[in-house]
Parts: structure tokens; sequence; C-alpha cells
């Protein structure tokens, strides 16, 4: 620490001849004057394995009675990990007009919060973030909106502001605004615009995933950009699944995307994610974690017409269920699809995907798709280009459609009264594709839609109106 500290005493003095113990605050890392921060719209924390209300409260300056009440918690025991609570707000106000930040992998605090014009105190203090030197990818921050500044360099020891802004043909206002402290050694010397991370394991040059904690039943989109073609496959609980690549002529060079789909059962916690990315001379493994919390489901209880419970039988669906999961686990190497999904029919929702249900008193399960109402006989549309890989009545899903549309996504609708289509049939965004009915299982007329990745069901609904914050998009 002498070195670097002797280093930045010398650079200070000269460039601004500011007192000693300034300079010490400084290289030491010290908090800066404590600036009253805003209000976070709802900061909240996620319950970890472990956790009391009152060792919560503790860490984030509370007390568990003010904990409780925010959450109207019956029960401050009943807490469970992968729970979400709400923190109470940091005094002030204003940073409703923050704009959230999706981290992505290499992003350090000081680099994000600098070009905002914040220390790393203030942004991991209105953050709330318990150990702002480990950043989540996909991890949500709340910054004040400002020109993205990339971390070009860690200094060394004999980098000053100066030389670094020679080095880099920056002008040396600019340098000093977005690098206002001294360096020491290890600091992180910025420059407006570009520039890729040092952090990042070569030939990475970036790494987003979709916003973390994701809700089991959920989609978590990877998108990684490497400096050279690379190749690379994602593991998640024991599932290893290939990365694909845009294979249009304008596609960038090295841009790689990944699709997890989070069981729906899953136990809420934290995860591991591995990137394997392999070039033509090297493999580099990324460990990353994912956060995975246990979302909002309903309990449904849906009790069958009488005429229709000899449905329930499994010996009847037997042969339909082994063929529709064969259907569900393709992973065709051609994307057909664009971002994003359009709804397959015009009509609410009356029961979303994950609600927990029982038939009568029978089994229980969770709900594989998303059901609209509707009326009988109006149109179904293709939420998606592909192609038709089933078309024909079942016993219990009804008249059914499957589509495949490639990079291992393939939908599903059931309970048909017209099919329109047939096995093979190539289909674009929103061609209509058949009819709404209510055969099969079914309680009245409806549209079932599902969506599966790599063989997991997961909600439907996240690919018309999320995702997009992971980058997904295919222009
Ligand atoms: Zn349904």
């Amino acid at each position: 620490m002498i070195r670097p500290f002797s280093r930045c005493v010398v650079m200070f003095s000269s460039a601004v001849g500011c007192v000693l113990l300034l300079l010490m605050l400084f290289c030491a890392g010290a908090p800066s004057p404590q600036v009253v921060l805003a209000e976070s719209p709802s900061p909240t924390y996620l319950v970890q394995p472990g956790d009391t209300l009152t060792a919560i409260a503790a860490r984030f300056g509370t007390d568990a009675l003010t904990l409780q009440q925010l959450n109207a918690l019956q029960d401050p025991r009943s807490i469970y990990p992968g729970q979400t609570l709400l923190l109470p707000a940091l005094p002030g106000g204003g940073m409703r007009s923050w704009t959230p930040y999706y981290a992505a992998l290499g992003d350090a605090l000081d680099a994000l919060a600098r070009p905002a014009g914040l220390t790393w105190e203030e942004a991991a203090r209105s953050n709330r973030l318990l150990n702002p030197s480990l950043l989540r990818v996909g991890q949500t921050l709340y910054l004040p909106s400002a020109a993205p500044a990339r971390v070009i360099t860690v200094a060394s020891t004999d980098d000053t502001r100066l030389a670094l802004a020679l080095r880099y043909d920056l002008p040396y206002g600019a340098a000093l605004r977005l690098n206002p402290q001294p360096l020491c050694a290890g600091a992180l010397f910025l420059r407006p615009g570009g520039g890729a991370s040092p952090h990042l394991p070569y030939p990475v040059t970036a790494l987003n995933m979709t916003a973390q904690p994701v809700a089991r039943g959920q989609t978590t989109v990877l998108v990684l950009e490497t400096a050279i073609p690379a190749s690379c496959t994602v593991t998640f609980q024991d599932a290893t699944e290939s990365c694909y690549t845009p294979d249009d002529a304008h596609a960038d060079v090295g841009r790689l995307y990944a699709f997890i789909g989070v069981l729906p059962l899953l136990t809420p916690g934290a995860y591991d994610v591995t990137v394997h990315i392999q070039t033509q001379d090297r493999a580099t493994d990324v460990t990353l974690p994912l956060v995975v919390a246990s979302g909002r489901y309903d309990y449904e209880r849906l009790d069958l017409p009488a005429d229709r419970q000899s449905l329930l039988d499994p010996a009847l669906s037997q042969h339909e269920r082994v063929k529709v999961a064969s259907l569900r686990q393709l992973r065709s190497a051609e994307r057909l699809w664009e971002f994003p999904f359009r709804y397959p029919v015009q009509g609410a929702v009356t029961s979303y995907y994950g609600s927990r249900r029982s038939y009568g008193y029978g089994f229980g399960s969770y709900h594989e798709g998303t059901d609209f109402r509707v009326e009988i006989g109006d149109p179904v549309y293709a939420p998606a280009s592909g192609v038709v890989i089933l078309a024909e009545p079942l016993v219990v899903r009804g008249r059914a459609i499957l589509i495949d549309h490639g990079w291992g996504i393939v939908t599903g609708y059931w309970h048909l009264s017209r099919i329109d289509v047939a096995v093979g049939q190539s289909v674009a965004q929103g061609e209509i594709i058949g009819a709404v009915g209510n055969t099969g299982l079914s309680t009245g007329p409806h549209l079932h839609w599902e969506l599966w990745v790599n063989g997991v069901s997961v909600s439907p609904l996240q690919w018309v109106h999320g995702l997009a914050e992971a980058g997904l998009s295919t222009d």
C-alpha cells in the first residue's frame, strides 16, 4: 500500500496542491462527504436461506417491526428464502427519475457511478448494495442517466490522469471530469464512449443477461459478444445447452445467444450458470450466479363437467403425453422467430401460466400455459414465425397445434375447434393457424397457449412483453 499511496500524494499535490489528510482519505477509499441521496422507488431484498427479519432489519438500518408492517407480515417468523421484502425508502426523494441499468459481466460500481456524477459509495448506498464489489450480471441498479463511459484501464503505479489522457488522446478536462480523484494503483481510469472493460476474460467483450432475480418459470437470456468467432455452451442445473449464432449475413460476428428455462417448481435461491466459451485454440469458463425468486402464482381448483371426468384417467393421455413431450424437446438450429412475440388471440387472460391447480380432488400440478377467454370460432394467430410440428385432435388437449420456432423455442395451442395448418407447413407471425374451441379436457371455450424453452415449460407472456433488457433483438 506504501507505493501507490505515495504516488497519489505526488500526483495530487503536483496537480492541485491539496492537504495531505485529504489525500489519505482518497487513497484509503474512505467514504466521501455524505450526500443525501434520492429515494428508491421501492428498494427490495430477496430473502436468503437462514435469514431472520431481525437480521435483515439490522443490515439495512431499520427494525423488524418496520419491516413487518411495511410488508404486511402476519408473523415475523414466516419469511421464506426467495421472498421479496420491501425495504423502507431512503430519506430524500427524486430517485424515481433514475433509470434502471442491468449490470453486465465486468462492470464495476465505480465505473458506472462516476459518469453519472456519483461516487461508488453513494451508488452503493442508494442501491442498498451489501457488497458493492460483487455485482451480479443482470442485477438491476438505479442510476441517474448519463452518457455511458467504460473502464479503459486499471491504473498502474506510474499512471497519472494526464499521462493516460495523452495516451488515449482525450481532452484533459474530460479525463478529469470522469476521473475526479487522483489515480491510485489499481484504480479504474474511465474514458468517455468506448473501450472494453479490462475485467472481461478474453475473448469475451460483453456478456448481458436478463434482469435478476428471475422468477422460476421464466426465461433467462444470455447475450455474449466475443472479439473473435467463438462457440459456447451454457450449463444450468446439470443441463448443458448450446448457444446460438444469428446465421444471417448481416449479423455481428461473435454474437451468441443462450436461453435458460427456469423450472417452475425449482427451489428459490442462488444457482450457478457456467458459460463455456470455445475458440479455435482456447477454452474459457465463466461462472455467474443466477438468483431465482419464487414468483407469484395463483392456486386454482377446477371442477370438470361429469361427462369429461373420464379424461383424467392417465392411461387415456399416455399416448399423447409421450408424443407431445418429445416434440417439445426440439432444438432446431435455425431461428425463425422475431422478437417480441405477439398474442395468439385477442382476449383477457383467465388463468396465468404456473398457477398451482388441482382437478376436483384429484392430482395436483401447475398450469403449463396461459389461458385466454375467447369465443368459439375466434381466430388463433401464430405469435411468431415457425414450422408446424403437430396438428391433430388429442384426447386431453383436444384439437392441438405445436409450432417449432427454432433455437429450442416451441409453442402449443390446445382445445381448438378448427385446425387450419398441417404438419411441415411454415407459418408467419400473425398468420391464422386455427380457431378457438372447447375440445378435450376443457371447462369452457378458451385458448390454452404454452411455450417451451429447451424442453422446459416457461411463461409465454414474458416473450410478448419482457426479455428486452437482455438486449434481445433480431435486427
Ligand atoms: Zn390452460
